[in-house]
């Protein structure tokens, strides 16, 4: 696509839509063009656009959380109990992930689009493309990204990139929703390229990828983040529907243990490379110990829980250590 940048802002951006019947655009289409002819310039029409889905949507799914934590009943589905974010922890991390949305994915999301077009991305063209194809390219696009940050994610758990990079993100042992993106600026760019790669490298092969696809993508992929990183488990949490869902209860041991479950979305790559056999056989011991305790009481069981949650600590504190290269004292 290209469009004459010296025109009138208003005349560039209507000149893109010369030939489009707008009687046969559905209400969003219709809105999407508004947007467009509105702003004027493409460039910053998706620039902005981008940006403000991101922040609306990050924090938009982080507060549901807070309420959450705010609330005791709620304690009984935590997976490390004793552990949740004081008000004060919560606003240091909200602001040093304000500070990065500006500082790096501000600029990324800009850069973002000249990329884009060049691969051949649609962005203000209308109409959408069938709800099907957008279904099959997002399912990739899951895959994709959760093989990615599968080895990514353990090649930040090495030595050196660890204590330069990954270390910020591990800051939290229990992590909390707004923590899905307390990271090194580098580890959002590394990390990030999962997420938009994906996309990016189906669209240069196939040119025939709109962003609102991608929109749908990234939010999907937010929303798994941000409730990877909530520290609840519930009955009805999506990973005791699609058992191959990784979900909180897989990655809080991530971050409780420093080892084991380094996919993001899905269990099985860390099945099938078996780097899940620590996080297995803490579960194994956990469901053995509460079934070895006749009708346990309640205090029981969270004594239990919370003398292998201390133990499971203790030798993820080891871990880290030992990836630092620095030795613990016993
Ligand atoms: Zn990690
Ligand atoms: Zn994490």
């Amino acid at each position: 696509m290209s469009f004459n940048s010296t025109a009138p802002v208003h005349q560039t951006a209507a000149f893109l839509y010369a030939n489009t019947n707008f009687s046969k655009l559905n209400w969003l289409e219709q809105q999407w063009v508004a947007w467009y002819l509105w702003i004027g310039n493409p460039a910053i029409a998706t620039g902005l656009m981008s940006f403000l889905m991101h922040e609306i949507v990050y924090f938009g799914r982080c507060v549901p959380w807070m309420i959450i934590d705010a609330i005791p009943y709620f304690r009984q589905w935590k997976l490390q109990p004793g552990k949740v974010p004081t008000k004060q922890e919560q606003w240091e991390c909200t602001k040093l992930v304000l500070f990065t949305h500006f500082t790096v994915e501000l600029p990324q999301i800009w850069f973002f689009h000249p990329l884009a077009e060049y691969m051949g991305l649609s962005t203000w063209q209308v109409p959408f493309p069938p709800l099907k194809t957008m279904l099959g390219q997002i399912a990739l696009f899951f895959v994709f990204e959760d093989a990615f940050h599968y080895f990514a994610h353990q090649a930040l758990h090495y030595g050196p990139l660890y204590r330069n990079i990954h270390k910020m993100h591990h800051k939290y042992s229990a992590p909390f929703g707004l923590a899905a993106e307390y990271a090194h600026p580098l580890e959002v760019l590394i990390l990030g390229t999962g997420t938009i790669g994906g996309p990016l490298l189906y669209c240069y092969f196939t040119r025939d990828l709109h962003i609102l696809t991608v929109y749908i993508w990234v939010t999907l992929r937010l929303f798994q983040a941000v409730d990877a990183h909530s520290g609840y488990d519930f009955p009805w949490s999506l990973r005791n529907i699609l058992p191959f869902w990784s979900g909180a209860e897989h990655h809080d041991f991530h971050h409780m243990a420093f080892t084991n479950n380094f996919s993001t979305s899905f269990r099985w790559l860390d099945y099938l490379f078996g780097t899940d056999d620590k996080y297995r056989e803490y579960r194994a011991k956990l469901a053995k110990a509460k079934a070895a305790l006749k009708n346990p009481s309640k205090e029981e069981t969270k004594r239990l829980e919370a003398d292998l949650l201390k133990q499971t600590e203790i030798e993820g504190e080891r871990a880290e250590a030992a990836a630092e290269g620095r030795s613990l004292k016993a």
